[in-house]
């Protein structure tokens, strides 16, 4: 199966088609961080983040969704990329892939090196206001929850800020549009570590010519699937990454 996704890769490559990557919370959980729906591990195992990381509870309970949901998404920030990011940033640079599209928020994708990143669930780096529209750290969050600030506000506006996180319920943001357009008429989807059920992210495979998926898991879209690779991301990647170096250069 390895051997036959790093062929598939190769002959698109060397005729000038384009490949692109789908990650999930599934490449992460070898950096430590919980995917959602893993038995026995999974968030949705402890607590429901359909409901604490979510725009009514960051509106209607913002003391509830800063000590639980915010809490959830700054536990994300101590992790380290690990070999399948890793892996994944040298097919890029080394023009195997063209890019990363991620429903992941942690960072890990940039943190490895990967340049082309469209963050469709937006990401844990940053704060936005919601009335002005001002972006900075988000660590101006984390100042204004620990001096009891909630909701935390606006340094400039006065308006609220939150995390710049898409929250269950709110829209997608210009990424995903970006995304779409780039897996439109794409030559290759690899989608990694997903479970392929939040929505609209799981209607991208079937807009690309064809998929392939690495999922530990079965998933809803395994039976159009060009191959299915039952194995973790790390070592699936880093086995498709030698074989298409042993199939020699792109040049
Ligand atoms: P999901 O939890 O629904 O599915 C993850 C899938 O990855 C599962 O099917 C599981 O079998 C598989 N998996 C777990 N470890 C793996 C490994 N080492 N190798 C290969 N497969 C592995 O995740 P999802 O489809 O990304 O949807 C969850 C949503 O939650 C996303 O929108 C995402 O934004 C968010 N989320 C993000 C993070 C993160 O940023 N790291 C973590 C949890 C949830």
């Amino acid at each position: 199966m390895i051997a036959e996704a790093a062929g598939l890769i190769h002959g698109i490559r060397r005729n000038g088609g384009r490949v692109l990557v789908l990650t999930g919370a599934g490449v992460s959980t070898e950096s430590g961080i919980p995917d959602f729906r893993s038995h026995g591990t999974g968030l949705w195992e402890t607590r429901d983040p359909t409901e604490v990381l979510s725009l009514r509870v960051l509106e209607e309970r913002p003391q509830r969704f800063y000590a639980e949901g915010f809490r959830l998404l700054m536990d994300m920030r101590s992790a380290e990329p690990n070999g399948a990011h890793r892996v994944l940033a040298r097919m890029e640079a080394e023009g195997y892939i063209q890019g990363i599209i991620t429903q992941n928020i942690d960072n890990l994708h940039h943190r490895a090196g990967s340049r082309r990143v469209w963050e469709v669930h937006g990401n844990t780096r940053d704060a936005v206001c919601v009335a002005c529209g001002r972006v900075g750290p988000v660590e101006e969050i984390e100042e204004a929850v620990a001096r009891g600030e909630i909701p935390p506000r606006c340094r400039v506006c006065g308006g609220r800020i939150r995390p710049a996180v898409v929250l269950f319920g709110d829209p997608m943001p210009h990424a995903f549009t970006e995304a779409l357009q780039a897996v439109k008429g794409a030559d290759l989807l690899v989608v990694v570590g997903s479970s392929l059920s939040v929505y609209p992210v799981a209607y991208l495979p079937e807009e690309a010519k064809q998929y392939i998926i690495i999922n530990l898991s079965p998933t809803a879209l395994d039976y159009r699937a060009r191959l299915v690779i039952r194995e973790k991301a790390s070592v699936a990647l880093e086995g498709i990454y030698t074989a298409l170096v042993k199939l020699g250069g792109l040049g």
